[in-house]
């Protein structure tokens, strides 16, 4: 790591090539043009009289144009340049993408037609590395001066990139569907959150019955409560689903129907287990897995206790 930022510091301070003279003198032409593509009318870019009531020896540069005097084409360059360097470098331990973050300019004179640009390009500084919320990685300031012919600074960029290693997108996983929660069997799903398995149980005959239901269906009672599953039973009948796949679901998913020891049966899953290993009389036991804050169901997993 360190040395990886010792290699990163040595770029600072490097000159980017060789020093770019414009193809053209600031020119009246390129100033209408810019001016006219974005639609900027103020006088002293385009009249000379108006500029001269300004203060100005004449019409003069819009100060913005500062990048357009000198920017030279990709087919002039020749061989690799220190910032190429760098940028491998970065390439090479992770840090593959790349996004400008921010563009500060500042003006020392307004250029005016005649005058002629040269532009250096420094890196001026290497960041250590940065946790940022598009991932971790440098932020590389590179530091473009504009000068005149007589060598006078007209202008100068602060250019700054954010090389950094892309992180892999998560989608949030969909939630697993909602239980249909009624009146009668509210209960039961509230119990699960607790990490309890019930069974309803009539209060007068006794008998066990799942799902929950208002109704004794042997004596007919509307009078209940309920009783503390073991957590044990055994696999009564399952099948492996593949297709289709549901996104909140882990595949193949094994849906069976598990015989509880104290006799009712409840659909679940079977979890913690090859499902080409899974096998009828399989015996289970209950393990409450919590989906998400809402919503924890029993699974069932091999095994006797
Ligand atoms: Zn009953």
């Amino acid at each position: 790591m360190s040395e990886l930022i010792d290699a990163l510091r040595a770029f600072e301070g490097r000159v980017i090539g060789p020093p770019t003279r414009a193809l053209d003198a600031v020119n009246e032409p390129m100033i209408r043009h810019w001016c006219d593509a974005i639609d900027d009318r103020n006088p002293i870019y385009l009249d000379n009289d108006a500029a001269k009531a300004n203060g100005h020896r004449g019409i003069v540069a819009p100060p913005t144009m500062l990048q357009a005097w000198s920017m030279r084409g990709l087919g002039g360059r020749t061989g690799a340049t220190a910032q190429d360097d760098l940028l491998r470098l970065l390439d090479s331990h992770g840090f593959t993408s790349v996004v400008a973050t921010n563009c500060d300019q500042e003006y020392m004179r307004y250029l005016e037609p005649g005058d002629r640009v040269t532009t250096t390009v420094t890196i001026e500084a290497v960041s250590d590395e940065k946790k940022t919320g598009l991932g971790v990685g440098h932020f590389v300031t590179t530091l473009q001066e504009y000068r005149d012919d007589a060598g006078e600074v007209v202008g100068t960029m602060r250019f700054r990139i954010l090389k950094f290693a892309p992180q892999p997108k998560v989608e949030p996983r969909p939630q697993r569907p909602r239980p249909s929660i009624t009146r009668d069997n509210a209960f039961w799903f509230e119990a699960a959150k607790q990490h309890q398995l019930l069974i309803q149980r009539c209060a007068r005959c006794r008998q066990l019955r799942h799902p929950p239901g208002p109704m004794c269906p042997h004596c007919h009672s509307l009078e209940w409560d309920t009783v503390d599953a073991s957590g044990r039973g055994a696999i009564y009948s399952f099948v492996v689903n593949h297709h289709p796949q549901v996104p909140a679901f882990d595949y193949p998913l094994v849906v069976a129907v598990i015989e509880l020891e104290e006799g009712t049966r409840l659909v679940s899953n079977v979890i913690g287990i090859e499902a080409h290993d899974v096998e009828i009389g399989m015996p289970v036991v209950a393990e409450f897995v919590a989906f998400d804050d809402e919503l924890t169901l029993p699974q069932f997993r091999p095994g006797l206790n």
